[in-house]
């Protein structure tokens, strides 16, 4: 517990109660992708009560003070990665999962000049992408059509 105070407080955050029950799912040094209803789910399930607003909250102060990344999915869904090296993602969404990739496995050809009064700040690619099995049923209701 004492490490997770120490790395709070170097984020800049005050080690607060909630803050230190989150901070042991998330600052374990395993890699996750989180977002805030799991998060809610398990920090529950330890019988820690916590609304899903608080949650959501911490999981943002986190982000800001660089514990945490943020993969935006969709405007409307954001996961939080406890991986804060540089790296991308394919995106499961049938099952709302990510998959690590490397970053030295994706090799750009070419980037854009970013829109006049803008500078390119990071190139986070998410590749799309959905289980084998439910092609296959696709494949098979496209057949019998
Ligand atoms: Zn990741």
């Amino acid at each position: 517990m004492s490490t997770l105070i120490a790395k709070l407080r170097e984020a800049g955050l005050r080690p607060t109660r909630q803050r230190l029950a989150l901070a042991a799912l998330l600052l374990d040094g395993r890699h996750r992708h989180v977002s805030a209803d799991s998060l809610t789910r398990e920090i529950l399930a330890t019988g820690e009560q916590m609304a899903l607003g608080t949650v959501y909250n911490t999981l943002n102060q986190f982000t800001e003070a660089g514990l945490l990344r943020r993969v935006t999915v969709h405007n409307e869904h954001s996961v939080f990665d406890t991986n804060t090296d540089h790296h991308h993602h394919f995106y499961d969404s049938e099952n709302d999962q990510l998959f690590d990739i490397p970053a030295g496995l994706v090799q750009l050809a070419g980037l854009p000049d970013a829109p006049d009064g803008h500078s390119i700040d990071a190139v986070n690619v998410l590749i799309h992408i959905s289980p084998e099995a439910d092609r296959a049923a696709e494949d098979r209701a496209a057949e019998s059509d």
